[in-house]
């Protein structure tokens, strides 16, 4: 067991390193129907079935046009209309347009697609040359007058508003232009969310190979923890970290397995504990700090335990546990990961530190063992809004709130009253990461942020 604090630095290595080795095997695979694939980490690479868009389509509803022509500010027969649905149609005579819906395939002979808002209708008189023209516009030649003509008889005009003109491809998708068929749109190791599943459908994906997803017990640890349907009696509080990380871990491609608070004893740690290592991850909340009652390391030792760090010099979370036991392959959660390891965390009792010191080392291993590609936390630079001052020595994360309505994100801390302060962290959308050997951030200064 090692007692030595490492620095953020040494400990974000340690763990991106162990990472990085857990991701070279992978789970075991199983097939879901695609609208329950979200929050699961793809297994196979999802390719394109078909052309994406199969057909040149339009954005617009307006006018499929030749972009040359409509530019004359001319005015152009309709000559036919296409729906979203309608197959392909043309070709467009010269001298005319087509009416079209967003959606709908491009006539053949059309290169350009005016916008409905942008033309006015215009008289049914088919021009003749003397008709009026924006000055410098080329005039349209007889011959599409004539052949715009005989397809028109009876239909409106339409005519570009001026100043504007259209450019060759202007509102329209060529065929291919998102994706050729067979082409990669994701690897596997993604992990699927909504945009991920639109693009799945749109290539017929009925069901997705995914990853079994990895089991995380939950277990929080306390005395004076009660579940959070019971009224806490004077002293008592409620257990909101287990529901806190069972949303973290779910969000990460993990299935939660929340298990009923240990009490401040070996026995009651013991019992839960043994029960616990038949997950692939186990993060226990509370009793890793120095205090009379925290008996989660030696209840972690007694069980065999290997430590990879007991503190870390960081705020909040410094007392942070890392360890591994040797998973036990009973209980109803037992599964087909690869590893016969259970990896540990015991992260420190107050939500706050529970959150970040998820977020920043057991997300990365949880990530790996659900097979994602992506491991790390994600960091962003701001700007800070106001001077702060803090004691050099430890890195700390602070709850902050970003906005990111200006053109660079502004970072604020959120007021907060210590790492048990819940609503100060529901406030904050982010950390503000203050290093090591720093006193004074001033405002104005572009800091670097931990994404929540
Ligand atoms: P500990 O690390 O066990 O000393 O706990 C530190 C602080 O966090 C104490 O004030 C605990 O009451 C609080 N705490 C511990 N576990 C939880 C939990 N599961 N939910 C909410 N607060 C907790
Ligand atoms: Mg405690």
């Amino acid at each position: 067991m090692s007692d030595a604090l490492l620095s953020y630095a040494e400990a974000a290595a340690f763990v991106a390193k162990r990472a990085a080795q857990l991701a070279r095997s992978k789970p075991a695979t199983e097939r879901v129907k695609l609208p329950a694939a979200a929050g699961r980490v793809l297994a196979e690479t999802l390719r394109a079935d078909t052309d994406q868009p199969p057909f040149p389509r339009s954005t617009r509803d307006g006018y499929a046009c030749r972009a040359a022509e409509i530019s004359t500010h001319s005015p152009l027969a309709v000559v036919g209309t296409t729906r979203a649905g309608d197959p392909p149609s043309g070709p467009l005579p010269r001298g005319a347009v087509w009416e079209i819906m967003t959606g709908a395939p491009i006539p053949r002979g059309a290169d350009a697609v005016v916008m409905l808002e942008h033309v006015e209708s215009a008289n049914l008189n088919i021009p003749s040359s003397t008709q009026h023209r924006t000055p410098g516009a080329p005039h349209l030649d007889s011959e599409m007058w004539e052949s715009a003509h005989i397809k028109s008889a009876g239909s409106p005009t339409i005519r570009l508003l001026p100043p504007r003109t259209i450019k060759k491809g202007e509102n329209i998708v060529a065929r291919g232009a998102q994706a050729r068929k067979g082409d990669a749109l994701l690897p596997a190791g993604t992990l699927c969310s909504a945009a991920q599943i639109a693009l799945a459908a749109s290539c017929g994906a009925t069901n997705l190979n995914v990853y079994a997803r990895p089991r995380v017990a939950i277990l929080s640890t306390g005395d004076e923890l009660v579940p959070i349907a019971a009224k806490p009696r004077p002293g008592q509080i409620r257990n909101s970290s287990s529901a806190m990380l069972a949303a973290m871990v779910t969000a990460a491609g993990g299935a939660p397995w929340i298990m009923p608070i240990a009490r401040d004893t070996a026995r009651s740690l013991n019992a839960a504990l043994a029960r616990a290592a038949a997950a692939d991850l186990l993060l226990i909340t509370g009793g890793v700090s120095a205090g009379k009652f925290d008996l989660v390391e030696p209840a972690l030792a007694r069980l065999g335990a290997r430590f990879h760090f007991t503190g870390i010099r960081i705020q909040p979370g410094k007392p942070l546990v890392f360890a591994e036991l040797r998973r036990t392959g009973t209980g109803p959660h037992q599964n087909r990961s690869r590893t016969q390891r259970c990896y540990v965390y015991g992260l420190p009792g107050n939500p706050v530190s529970s959150a970040v010191t998820f977020q920043l080392f057991a997300a990365p291993i949880l990530a790996a063992l659900a097979g994602r590609n992506a491991h790390g936390p994600r960091f962003a630079l701001a700007r800070l809004a106001a001077d702060v001052k803090t004691k050099p020595g430890l890195t700390r994360f602070l709850p902050a709130a970003c906005t990111f309505l200006k053109s660079a994100p502004e970072v604020a801390l959120v007021h907060w009253q210590g790492s048990g302060d819940l609503a100060a962290m529901a406030r904050a959308n982010c950390y503000l990461v203050v290093p090591d050997n720093c006193d004074h951030l001033k405002a104005g200064a572009t800091v670097t942020i931990l994404l929540a």
